[in-house]
């Protein structure tokens, strides 16, 4: 049983943006109203409809739609 988990690691932990559990809990997309993941420096709608990606600032996520990233478009258009 290993105590004291706090302390620096020997591996250099990148620095990134964090953001508050309760925070993200509570965090949807504004688009959809679904539940966003914290994905690098970024939160990610779960929606696979929707799939906005919104930026943080500041460790603040930004929920606006117009400042989101739309996803890549999927590959290769339905052929009809
Ligand atoms: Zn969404």
């Amino acid at each position: 049983m290993d105590r004291g988990r706090a302390g620096p690691g020997p591996r250099g932990a990148e620095e990134r943006a964090v953001i508050d559990e309760p925070l993200l809990k509570v965090l949807v997309c504004p688009a959809c109203k679904t539940k966003v993941l914290h994905q690098g420096d970024s939160l990610v709608c779960q929606n696979p409809d929707c799939g906005l990606r919104y930026p943080i600032r500041d460790d603040i996520p930004v929920m606006i739609i117009d400042e989101a990233e739309k996803p890549p478009a999927r590959n290769g258009p339905k052929g009809g």
